[in-house]
């Protein structure tokens, strides 16, 4: 019997499947800088459009393309973030502090300014 009924449990498995993947990338590209917001749109839309291997395809791609690099802990609300940044994506708070001596960023915690040697006082 042919049918034009919609395959439910399929497209749910294929939306719940999106939905996961959108939080972890929404979460990982949060702490990198990049730009969250597009990668849960193109997640959502490949599942509805393309299904389960448009979604992956997506996964895929951001690992592929997401900016790599150590993460580290705002001191401020716990949240994670990439070495790269001078201010924390979850709170806004500074996480790097600029040295009086040569104006380049280091570490909160830094005694000493590891660009020009300048220790801070
Ligand atoms: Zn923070
Ligand atoms: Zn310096």
């Amino acid at each position: 019997m042919k049918s034009t009924v919609i395959n439910y449990p399929f497209f749910i498995g294929s939306i719940v499947l999106a939905l996961l993947s959108a939080w972890f990338i929404y979460r990982d590209a949060k702490c990198r800088d990049y730009n969250p917001a597009i990668w849960v749109v193109a997640c959502i839309f490949t599942a509805l459009t393309v299904g389960v291997f448009g979604t992956l395809a997506v996964v895929i791609a951001y690992f592929l393309l997401c900016p790599r690099g150590k993460l580290f802990i705002c001191p401020h609300c716990s949240g994670k973030y990439i070495y790269k940044l001078a201010f924390c994506p979850h709170c806004g708070k500074p996480v790097k502090k600029e040295c009086l001596g040569c104006h380049d960023l280091m570490g909160l915690d830094a005694k000493i300014c590891p660009h020009c040697g300048l220790r801070d006082i």
